[in-house]
């Protein structure tokens, strides 16, 4: 089973030394910039969707970065909050994308970052409605990606984030970030500790750094697995 998602990944073949590999995972994601909007009915229609939403600063313009191994894909910054729409990436199917005369692509939806204090009260106040509204209006969304910051753990507003989820069954992966920041010596731990604050299992949670690359190719083959309209 792909972790938390109630699906089944068929790209994992056992490897070497009976470790799992991930075939034909990793190429990049080849992602591009669609459209920007403050909400849905600003978007296109898509056939198939994943979203990726977080924390300011969680770590979700470098994930995204990481996956289609771009550095200006989506804006990484060292002022939270900057990337305050929606915003639509079209990911290449398998069969190549209408473009190429394959199946129309699934799409990538980089969701604002919530929780910047320093944002104005004004943009604090849309935030929610615009996260939400998208969460709940968006036709064909197959997948949620929730980052959580790995060296710190579940916030409050995580945590509410997950609650508000399941209280309107949307589907939801939680990915944790940053797990270089995280002493190997203290990672079993904190995978045990971090799942309970989301109150999950081990198994449930995608691990990440996209710094390092750990888990970025076991991410990518989860976007490609919701998003292949071709399945
Ligand atoms: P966003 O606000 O969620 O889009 O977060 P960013 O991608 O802009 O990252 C916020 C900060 O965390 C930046 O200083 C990044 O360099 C840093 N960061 C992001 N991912 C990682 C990671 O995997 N490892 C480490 N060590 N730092 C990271």
């Amino acid at each position: 089973m792909v972790p938390g998602t109630g699906a089944t990944s068929s790209a994992c073949t056992t490897g070497r030394g009976g470790i799992c590999q991930i075939d034909h995972m990793s190429a990049p994601l080849r992602l591009t910039f669609v459209q920007s909007g403050t909400k849905v009915s600003d978007l296109p229609a898509s056939p198939v969707e994943v979203a990726f939403v977080g924390r300011s600063n969680v770590g979700k313009s470098s994930l995204i970065n990481a996956l289609a191994n771009q550095k200006q894909l989506a804006r990484v910054s060292n002022t939270p909050g900057r990337t305050q729409l929606l915003n639509l990436f079209s990911v290449d199917s398998a069969g190549g994308g209408a473009a190429s005369g394959g199946p129309p692509t699934g799409t990538v939806m980089d969701l604002p970052g919530y929780g910047y204090a320093k944002a104005s009260k004004s943009v604090r106040r849309d935030w929610p409605a615009m996260i939400e509204g998208y969460l709940l209006e968006r036709e064909n969304l197959a997948m949620v990606f929730v980052l959580v910051d790995g060296e710190i753990g579940p916030t409050k507003l995580d945590t509410q984030m997950l609650d508000w989820l399941r209280y309107n069954t949307i589907p939801h992966t939680v990915v944790a970030t940053k797990m270089d920041k995280v002493k190997s010596a203290k990672r079993a731990t904190r995978r045990k500790d971090l799942a309970a604050g989301c109150s999950l299992d081990l198994g449930d949670i995608v691990w990440v750094s996209a710094s390092k690359g750990d888990g970025i190719d076991a991410l990518r083959s989860l976007v490609r697995t919701w998003t292949d309209t071709a399945r």
